[in-house]
Order: C-alpha cells, then structure tokens, then sequence
C-alpha cells in the first residue's frame, strides 16, 4: 500500500517536498497556517519563484494527488506518514526558534486517529525527535487516548534555484529512525528513488538531525576558506580563481563551493552554523572552526564596502549600482543575503543606491525599508547603471554574466566595476576603460 502524506509547511522546502512526493505517485496533502498562501495555491499561484516548480504543481493538480488546505485536522486524519517542513529560523542568540516544529507536533497530538509516521524534514537541533516524541505522547494522554506512532527525521539537502532536480536526484536519502519498520514505510514513500538506487542512509534519530548541520556547517566552512585565501591572493598578486581550479582537481577536494565572493547567505547556512554553535556549547563542546566561520563570513560581506572605498575614496553622495539582491542565483530568497549587509553599509557612508534584481526585489523592498529613501529600485540592470559612480554586482544571476560592456561605460557616470562574483576577466573590464575590483583575482 502506498502511505498517504500530509506536509506541514508549504515554504521553499515543503512545497517543494510536497509536489515532488506527489511527483512518486503518491498523495499529498499540503498544510499551512498562511491562509492567503494556501488560498493563492488553491487558485495556482506559487508563492516562492523556483524554476520548474509550476510544472511539477500543474502535473499533480492535474494528476489529483496534490491538496492544499489550512484544515490541520483533516489533513492528519486523511495522512499515514506527517512531515513536518516548517520553518526553524534563528533567535538573538543563534539558536534555532522550535516554535513552529513544535506547534505542529501539538496539533499532531490532538488529531491523531490512528497509527502515523511523524516525519521532521526542518533542520533542527539534535534531541529535536525525542521532544516531538514526547509532545505528542503528552497530547495523546491528555486525550485518554492511545495510539501507537513513529518519528523519523528525514533532512532535506536541496538547493534553493536547483530544488526540484535535487529532490527528485539527491546524492542520499538521510532517513534517522527508531525501528525497522519505519524505515519500510519511509522507503515506500521513496519508492522511486528507492529502486533506482539512491543510496539510503538509515541511521537513528540523533545521527540523522546532526548530518544536516554537519554537512551545512562544512560546506559554509569550504566557502569561508576559499573567501580567505581570496584575501590573501590580493595581497600577493595571485589568482583565487586558478587556485580554487587547482584544488577542484584533486580528487579528495572537489570543486564544488570554492568560489569566492562576499560572504555566504541564504535561510540556511548563516541560521545553521550559528545553531550548531549553541548546541554545542549546550554540550559543553566548543566548535571553534565553525565559529571562526559565522566571524570570517561576517568579515567578508563588510570587506565588500571598506574595497570599494580604498578605490572609491569617499562614498558620502556617490550613487552606486548593485546588481543581484538574493542571496544567489535563481532564487527570491532575501534570507541573510549579503546585499542585506552591503547596501545598509553603502547608505550609512552616504551614498544612494540604484538596485535590481530579476526576482527578489518585492522582498528586498520590504527588508530593506529602512532605507528606502536612498535606494531606486531599477527596471533592469542598465538602468541600475545609469550615472553611477561604481556597479557591483553582488549575486552572479545569468543575465548579468555577458552584459554590454561598452554601453556600461557609456551610461555610468564612473569607471568602478567591482564583480564580488568573478564573472568577468580583470582583462576585460581594464580593456573597456574600467578600474575592476574582484575578489581575490
Ligand atoms: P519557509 O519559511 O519558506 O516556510 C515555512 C512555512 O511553514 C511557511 O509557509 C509557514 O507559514 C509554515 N508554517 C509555520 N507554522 C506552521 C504550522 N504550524 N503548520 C503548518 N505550516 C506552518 O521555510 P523553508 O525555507 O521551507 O525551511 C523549512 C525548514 O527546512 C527549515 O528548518 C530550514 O532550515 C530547512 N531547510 C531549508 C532549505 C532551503 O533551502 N530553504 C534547505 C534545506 C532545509
């Protein structure tokens, strides 16, 4: 029997969840708290911008195994296994906010009818399955009622911008459980990874929750230490970019997240290193590379003002261009981007901004609000260069990859082009009259 699945969080990773579960074949009701969301959803519109996401949604409405509903209730008695893909976000002092994990752990308890398989997909911290655990049992005594149950937990490793084909292709499926059986069930809901050979990691629950901020906190650190060799290439007349190329090649390195830009943001790995941090210091373990991370990081989005600066001079009434607002390509996703950090900084030594971003500036505008008296928020990238004094760009979209450079130049009223992404050759720029700032190129 295929189980049915209720996902609880319709945000990047639960919708996402959600329609590639429905994508196996299986069905799927989606729950939020966030009626205007599910209202758009029930009416097809996507709250998130995730490519191909619209595909996979038409294809299962279409197919009738996908739901979206704000009725918890319903969608727990109709549902044999519960993922939970609510948000976990950071508090003041790093550590993960359960609130939300936890509500949806209550509201399990109080509709539960039968057996279930309570799956946590949110990365959260390690102990978090056997809080769940007890939640419910407590719930269901309350209740004077007594049903059995599972808990797994099940984190997901997709990428923002690529999550359809990471859910659909993952490297590993990390299923942390308490007994065989559980496991069964979570295969059945894999199935199509499952039989075609998707290495399955199954361990207990604890291990489960700490590969998730293992595997965050390692590659935040990859990124880090690139950053830093970056500067150092600066100093000493090297090339970051033949360095992270030479690297790459070695078999027992991989190439994979050792560009060096300004600084690593983003809903995951700024919140997870911090949170691991905490757990840590709860367990008396002290995580001195991962804390030597968060600072470095921190370090390297305020670089990006004090460059321009030292090439700049004075940025009191300079107006500058950014290019790319997300904290990545492909992505609406404004969480902990760098321009979050960069733009306040540029404002508070006095310079106006002219900003675009092909998505995410409606969630920038909110963010930044602040600031809203010196920031125009541009039509398109030429315009965001129109009488600037310095262009960077700040997030490597596609479009910003091959622009003109001659008509840049003619429209910007200066001569800086600081790409923080080393999309262009320092050659280039110098040749079309620019000075270029990078990042350790
Ligand atoms: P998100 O903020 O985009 O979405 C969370 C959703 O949960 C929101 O729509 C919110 O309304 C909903 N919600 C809150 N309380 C609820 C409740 N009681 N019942 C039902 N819905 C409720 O968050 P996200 O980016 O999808 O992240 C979810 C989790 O997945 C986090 O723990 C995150 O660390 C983890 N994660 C995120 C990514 C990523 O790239 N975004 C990747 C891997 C893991």
């Amino acid at each position: 029997m295929i189980p049915r699945v209720a996902m609880f969080g319709t945000g990047y990773v639960g919708l996402v969840s959600g329609v590639c579960i429905a994508d196996f074949g299986v069905n799927v009701i989606c729950v939020d708290v966030n009626k205007e969301k599910i209202d758009g959803l029930n009416n097809g519109k996507i709250p998130i911008y995730e490519p191909g996401l619209d595909v996979f949604l038409e294809r299962n409405i279409k197919a009738g195994r996908i739901q979206f509903t704000t009725d918890s209730k319903k969608a727990i008695e109709e549902s044999d296994v519960l993922f939970i893909a609510v948000g976990t976000p950071p508090m003041e002092n790093g550590e993960a906010d359960m609130q939300y994990v936890y509500a949806v752990a209550k509201t399990i308890g109080e509709h539960m009818n039968g057996y279930k398989v309570i799956v946590d997909k949110s990365t959260v911290p390690v102990g978090t399955g056997q809080v769940v655990k007890k939640i419910i049992a407590d719930k269901l005594k309350e209740r004077g009622v007594e049903y059995e149950f599972g808990v797994v937990s099940n984190p997901e490793f997709l990428r923002e911008g690529k999550a359809l084909y990471d859910f659909t292709h993952p490297d590993r499926v990390v299923i942390g459980v308490e007994s065989k059986e559980v496991a069964e069930i979570m295969k059945k809901v894999y199935r199509p990874l499952y039989i075609n050979e998707t290495p399955f990691i199954i361990t207990n629950i604890e291990t489960a929750e700490m590969i998730k901020y293992a595997c965050n906190a390692f590659l935040a650190t990859k990124i880090t230490f690139i950053n830093e060799i970056a500067n150092l290439c600066e100093k000493v007349g090297a090339n970051v970019q033949q360095v992270s190329k030479a690297m790459g090649r070695d078999g027992r390195i991989s190439p994979k997240f050792l560009h060096a830009g300004p600084g690593f943001g983003g809903s995951c790995f700024p919140k997870d290193t911090k949170a691991l941090v905490q757990i840590a210091e709860k367990h008396g373990v002290h995580m001195s590379v991962v804390s030597s991370v968060i600072e470095a990081n921190h370090r390297q989005k305020k670089m990006v003002t004090e460059k321009l600066e030292k090439v700049a001079g004075d940025l009191k009434g300079k107006t500058i261009g950014i290019l790319g607002l997300a904290f990545k390509p492909e992505t609406d996703d404004m969480r902990d981007a760098p321009s979050l950090t960069i733009i306040p900084d540029l404002v508070e030594k006095g310079a106006n901004i002219r900003a675009y971003d092909p998505q995410a500036m409606d969630e920038a505008k909110k963010i930044l609000d602040k600031y809203a008296d010196n920031i125009n928020y541009s039509k398109h990238a030429y315009d965001a260069a129109e009488d600037v004094d310095a262009l960077i760009i700040i997030t490597e979209w596609h479009e910003f990859r091959n622009m003109d450079l001659t008509l840049l130049k003619k429209i910007m009223k200066g001569n800086i082009f600081y790409d923080a992404r080393n999309i262009y050759s320092r050659k280039d720029i110098e040749e079309k009259g620019f000075v270029f700032i990078g990042t350790g190129v």
